[in-house]
């Protein structure tokens, strides 16, 4: 069988009347890049949240590398949130810091005991990855929009994470550089062994970067399947006019 590493099941979450998500079933699976799409306001964010225990869920259960993660204590907690690179949707470059600083800051925080010429030569090589090596002294207000991402995975990357979560990694870029940034979420994988969670309401970055696409509708997934088996013969009037619109 194969081995799980996210398993939600039968997962709610409300905000006062407003039931967000009502019974959400999800697998990730060692080594997969998981799509997961939804609206606006479906609770796209909420479920990321609740799997790094940022958002405890009403009911259900959530699993990650084997963990519930509702019932951990602090200190589990955060050493299970070393082994999770989450990019939030707006997560920002500190503007004070160069890029370097940027990668550096977290493995200060996390890890002693690393020799500086290690440090430099972990920064040095991730930012190479991303295609960036020339970037290393520069401050964030220097950079595009695109490199600002790049460096952003870069330094999530950077405690080296089993399970990456991506949340709208290409909003508000323009189609080029989307592009850029879904060729570099299927490199991330290849290169670092990663499993991945990419949410996404952009179908091209859903069909380039999935293994699988599940689809959050009214609070629970419909659809799960390949980009092929979800997507363009769909009957769910929902999911097809996200099809529809897209291509
Ligand atoms: P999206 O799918 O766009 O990421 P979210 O997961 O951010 O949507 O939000 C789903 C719904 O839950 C939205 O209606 C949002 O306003 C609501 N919500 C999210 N977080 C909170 C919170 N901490 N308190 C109250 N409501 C929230
Ligand atoms: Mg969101």
């Amino acid at each position: 069988m194969e081995e799980k590493v996210i398993e939600a099941r039968n997962l709610m979450k409300s905000f006062g009347d407003l039931d967000v998500l009502k019974g959400v079933d999800l697998d990730l699976l060692k080594g997969e890049n998981l799509v997961v799409l939804g609206k606006s306001g479906s609770g796209k964010s909420v479920l990321i949240k609740i799997m790094v225990g940022l958002l405890k869920q009403d009911s259900g259960a959530m699993r990650v590398l084997g963990k519930d993660v509702a019932n951990l204590g602090v200190k589990e907690l955060n050493k299970l949130r070393l082994k999770i690179g989450f990019s939030f949707q707006n997560s920002a470059l500190y503007d004070s810091m160069t890029v370097k600083e940027n990668l550096e800051f977290p493995l200060v925080r996390n890890i002693k005991n690393l020799s500086r010429k290690e440090k430099d030569k972990k920064i040095e090589g991730l930012l190479d990855s991303v295609g960036l090596p020339q970037s290393i002294n520069q401050m964030p207000s220097e950079l595009s929009g695109g490199q600002k991402k790049r460096i952003g995975v870069a330094r999530t990357l950077i405690l080296e994470p089993e399970i990456m979560l991506y949340d709208e990694p290409t909003a508000g870029l323009d189609p080029i550089t989307c592009m850029d940034i879904n060729n570099l979420i299927v490199q991330v994988r290849e290169e670092y062994n990663t499993s991945s969670i990419v949410i996404t309401h952009d179908l091209t970055c859903a069909k380039v970067t999935g293994d699988r696409q599940a689809v959050l509708l009214d609070g629970q997934f419909d659809a799960v399947g390949t980009f092929e088996e979800v997507f363009p013969h769909a009957e769910d009037k929902r999911i097809k006019s996200f099809y529809d619109y897209n291509f």
